[in-house]
């Protein structure tokens, strides 16, 4: 059955005339499957992946996640995660707090959670910074701990917006391949959004391009 179905959906925002950011777009994500959402700044990308994980209602149109409407379902019950172009760690909290951060919230007993999150550190690359706070580290480091955070309570699907765009050339090119090769480790199915076609190629198994608001 297919993962994520996304069914002719439409996002406006008031305005005289009101913005149509997503014109009714829909998409298919099978489960596993990483799917990258290319287009130039502005022609909805981040609207339609809010649409997705819950953060923007749709004007018209539905999201389900095998069979099961979501369209109504609020943003902390869908089981998506979600990483930002800037990361946005906790300041206040070390590397593995961050990580933990998930799990807590579900209230995964503390042992388990301490698996976790070494395991997920380790995926990542970051073993031995538990206890770094976040701000000391680089950019790529950052955004290696938002990756192991949203993983933490095995999303089922993760979104992330632009995650590596905040990055200088070299290490958005370095870190693509490792985004990659983590969220193939964690099976999850994913949806990247990025105005980068490098990135989309060596990240995504699958690419679709959006303008103005439509898929092309
Ligand atoms: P992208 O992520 O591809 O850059 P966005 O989804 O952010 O595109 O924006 C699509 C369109 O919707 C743009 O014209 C943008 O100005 C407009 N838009 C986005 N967010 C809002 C908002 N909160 N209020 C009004 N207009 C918005
Ligand atoms: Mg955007």
């Amino acid at each position: 059955m297919t993962g994520l179905d996304v069914r002719d959906v439409t996002v406006t925002y008031p305005g005289r005339p009101p913005v149509v950011a997503v014109d009714s777009v829909s998409l298919t994500v099978e489960r596993g499957e990483i799917l990258a959402l290319l287009g130039p700044s502005g022609c909805g990308k981040s609207s339609l992946l809010g649409a997705i994980i819950g953060t923007v209602p749709p004007a018209s149109g539905a999201v389900h996640w095998e069979g099961e409407d979501l369209t109504a379902m609020p943003v902390h019950r869908r089981q998506f995660g979600m990483v930002f172009q800037d990361g946005q760690l906790f300041p206040h909290r070390t590397v593995a707090g961050n990580v933990s951060f998930g799990l807590e919230m579900q209230r995964t007993p503390a042992a388990e959670r301490e698996e976790r999150v070494a395991g997920l550190l380790e995926m990542v690359g970051l073993t031995g910074y538990e206890e770094r706070p976040v701000t000391d580290l680089s950019g790529g480091q950052r955004q290696r701990v938002a990756l192991a955070r949203s993983l933490a309570p095995r999303p089922r699907l993760l979104a992330l917006d632009e995650p590596l765009s905040s990055l200088d050339a070299s290490l958005r090119a370095r870190l693509a391949g490792e985004v990659k090769s983590i969220l193939l480790a964690a099976g999850t199915t994913a949806i990247l959004v990025t105005h980068d076609p490098d990135e989309a190629a060596s990240i995504a198994h699958r690419v679709v391009q959006m303008e103005d608001g439509r898929l092309l």
